[in-house]
């Protein structure tokens, strides 16, 4: 037998590593490349050394298998699509080796910059001229997205690129015998979109698979003796056409290469019902996610084949908490008695690719919060840890596992964590609080006769242009170069003058622009108490853009208004109502990282709280309207459906605890942007928030239709104009989009809006735009 370990020891794996750097160095060496300030080589270079670095940091921390091609230059699904030749026409590939420039093409566009939403999430869409990129979405439910990659009728796969090959070599000649990683067939398969309706991606797969093979014979020829699948959508609701499909491919890679070992990964949740399928599988190894479904490792470990290695993926990929290594030892020993040292792997829930690399490195933070947090290179030692205790008893590393039992503790009992006034707030939240004084109808008529607003209002989402010099001056503060006063000035000059610029466009509802605030979540998490903000804690989110999530460790409360002296001054400004702006505690929770000591609903409640008071104090100081930004609703969504309702539940019920404390002519506003409300509108009427704004430009208002069959009663704004563009779009394209929208909602129903927020935009764009947005409202509005 032919076991990458000797018995005795249990191996560790990462399943896959950051592969930003800890300086953010591929950032730098990708955006070098794209500006051509430098070559291909250079850039080729930049990543071949972030890959030794890695492998080499796993190895000096004990790691023994070691991943190979888990390092992209963009995204893993991107290089699965360009493995397997599965490059649309439109991006001119005819065989060959594919270059860097089509392989940026298909991430990028082939021209010009790429436009972003307000919150960052650019969407990769190119507009004009040149080849579009291919479109991205999120990667489960994480915050990093992928390239979907596209299949059109007649689809054929070939090997295009043997990046897999050169990355294990790669390593290899540098001493490392690595396990490479490769998506799986079918998760890739089902991740992809058919360009021709009609065409199944999952009918592609006898045409797939030889490419697989090719490439793991290619592997083993180079010496590889496992390799690492990752099929993810194991987690996901499945059909029967997909676990036969899994069954297919698993067979087909045993009878092509019965000596090749793979461990198939399935991470971000349980397997649930598709455990026997996987267990069923001819693979040498089945990898689990032991963070989120802790529970399944019984069952597991009772109904799998002797012979079957497990890996146990105990450390928490997803999250930024030092484990309590002790409580897993209690957890892990019976089944490692039972299965045999030789037949177990310990592991992250899934890649490290979710969490920052080193915390070392942040020397800013509280030491408490500090001593209870856990970054990539911190969890790959709690992993040898485990394994060290495993295999040799937990004497051999005894202080390191008292040290981690102690922080566990320290945190559980830490008056940073747990304060007694929020629990005893959140204990009286009364079912009334979530509920408007009155309905929808008498709302709206309090409001409108308060506001008096034309038919077909205008207003903009929230964000004008991060310019050149609000970015500098923001730095210049951060770093004490400018003072708070002279910083506060240049703000207030800029928002003053945004507001003017509404006004006298004509406007109707104004915003202040947001210039003073950094980011729409980590504005509020510094003004809250319970968050905790890294330095250099950066994660992937796509490409070379990366986020710092803020860290929520404790209990959330407001310690004094957080926007309402920004409010007074617009407001102060103008004659028009000035909207407040708040982000909502769903999307606080949503894109930060969050405790794992309460249920995620418990977190947003608090925030739900602190938002309220928030929204209290606006209304206090005058404010008619207040809009609270759900961006992240949406993507909140468990990967089952089954977990749906339960999530729609809690995230509905905290909107609706922040929003439902005023009187009934304050207007609510909402904003979200997407446009995919099908499966959620029942959950987004029942926020009942007076107004929401969505994106539907680029549909051309077909995803109005969740609204339209599901009668939804209150105000909308469907987006006009598509502000991931550098394009002005013209007074009768947008025109013709309200018609549209009128046709569809009863017209007094109907704001008008852009898409989204407008800070990635330039103010030459922005400018013409929105005069030609308000003429087209103009052009709308009876007797004009
Ligand atoms: N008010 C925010 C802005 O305009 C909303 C951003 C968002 O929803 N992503 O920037
Ligand atoms: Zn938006």
């Amino acid at each position: 037998m032919n076991f990458p370990y000797s018995s005795g020891t249990v191996p560790v794996s990462t399943l896959g590593t950051p592969r930003i750097g800890p300086r953010r160095e591929l950032k730098a060496a990708l955006e070098d490349y794209w500006a051509g300030r430098s070559g291909a080589q250079t850039l080729l270079d930049s990543a071949a050394r972030l890959r030794a670095a890695n492998w080499a940091r796993q190895k000096a921390l004990g790691v023994t298998n070691i991943p190979s091609n888990d390092f992209s230059l963009y995204d893993h699904v991107l290089d699965t699509a360009v493995m397997v030749g599965a490059i649309p026409k439109a991006y001119g590939w005819s065989g060959g080796p594919v270059s860097l420039d089509t392989y940026f093409a298909m991430a990028r566009g082939s021209q010009g910059a790429a436009g972003a939403c307000a919150h960052g999430h650019d969407h990769g869409q190119e507009h004009g001229h040149g080849v579009p990129a291919l479109e991205m979405t999120k990667w489960f439910d994480t915050n990093y997205h992928y390239m979907v990659p596209e299949f059109s009728a007649g689809q054929r796969f070939t090997l295009a690129s043997t990046k897999p090959v050169d990355e294990y070599r790669e390593a290899k000649a540098l001493g490392y015998q690595t396990r490479p990683v490769l998506l799986g067939p079918v998760t890739f398969l089902k991740l992809g979109k058919a360009k021709d309706p009609g065409l199944d991606p999952l009918s592609l797969l006898g045409d797939l698979l030889p490419v697989y093979v090719e490439v793991l014979r290619r592997l083993a020829a180079s010496g590889a003796e496992w390799v690492q699948m990752d099929e993810p959508c194991l987690v996901l609701d499945l059909d029967e056409p997909t676990r036969a499909a899994l069954r297919e491919a698993y067979g087909f890679f045993a009878h092509a290469l019965p000596r090749l070992k793979i461990i198939l990964t399935a991470y971000f949740g349980e397997l649930g019902d598709n455990l026997d399928t996987a267990l069923a599988l001819p693979v040498a190894g089945l990898h689990l996610d032991l963070a989120r479904a802790p529970e399944q490792l019984r069952p597991v470990s009772e109904k799998a084949r002797a012979g079957l290695v497990l890996s146990l993926g105990v450390i928490d990929g997803r999250n930024v908490w030092r484990a309590d290594l002790p409580k897993l030892l209690d957890a892990l020993e019976p089944v490692v008695r039972r299965r045999g040292t030789d037949h177990v792997e310990i592991a992250p829930s899934c890649s490290l690719l979710h969490v920052p690399i080193d915390l070392e490195r942040e020397i800013e933070l509280d030491p408490d919060v500090k001593s209870w947090l856990a970054f990539a290179v911190q969890k790959m030692d709690e992993l040898t840890t485990l394994a060290t205790a495993l295999a040799g008893g937990r004497e051999v590393v005894l202080s390191k596992l008292m040290a981690s039992g102690a922080a566990a503790d320290a945190r559980r009992a830490s008056a940073k964590v747990h304060s007694s006034a929020v629990a005893a707030r959140l204990a009286a939240v009364t079912p009334n609080m979530t509920q408007r004084r009155s309905p929808f109808p008498v709302r709206a008529e309090a409001q409108h006769h308060r506001l008096r607003l034309p038919p077909f209002p205008t207003t903009t989402i929230g964000s004008f242009p991060q310019t050149a010099e609000v970015r500098k001056a923001r730095a210049a503060h951060g770093k004490g170069e400018l003072g708070d006063a002279a910083y506060e000035a240049f703000l207030k000059q800029e928002t003053a003058a945004a507001i003017r610029w509404q006004d006298e466009i004509g406007l109707d509802v104004l915003v202040h622009g947001e210039f003073e605030r950094n980011d729409m979540v980590q504005y509020f998490g510094e003004q809250l108490s319970g968050f905790a903000f890294t330095r250099h804690g950066w994660v992937q989110s796509y490409g070379s853009r990366y986020v710092r999530p803020p860290i929520l460790f404790g209990d959330v409360a407001r310690p004094a208004p957080m926007t309402v002296e920004w409010w007074k001054f617009a407001q102060s400004v103008t004659h028009k109502p000035m909207k407040g702006m708040l982000t909502g505690p769903v999307t606080i929770l949503n894109w930060s990282f969050v405790r794992d000591d309460v249920p995620r609903s418990l977190a947003c409640r608090q925030i739900a709280l602190a938002i309220r008071d928030e929204v209290a104090d606006l209304e206090k100081a005058g404010a008619a309207m207040i809009q609270i930004d759900e961006a992240a609703i949406r993507e909140g969504l468990p990967l089952r459906r089954a977990d749906w309702d339960a999530y729609l539940g809690w995230a509905v019920e905290s909107f609706r605890l922040c929003a439902s404390g005023v009187a009934d002519a304050t207007q609510i506003h909402t904003h979200m942007c997407y446009s995919e409300f099908n499966d959620i509108i029942a959950a987004i009427a029942a926020m009942d928030a007076d107004v929401i704004s969505i994106e539907t430009s680029r549909s051309k208002m077909e995803l109005l239709e969740a609204f339209v069959s599901y009668r939804y009663p209150n105000e909308i704004g469907p987006g006009v104009y598509d502000i991931h563009s550098p394009r002005v779009p013209s007074v009768e394209e947008m025109e013709e989009l309200l018609v549209r929208a009128t046709q569809r909602l009863r017209p007094e129903q109907v704001w008008v809006n852009p898409d989204c927020g407008l800070k990635t935009r330039k103010w030459e764009e922005v400018r013409p735009a929105l005069v030609n947005m308000v003429e087209a409202a103009r052009r709308l509005r009876p007797g004009t």
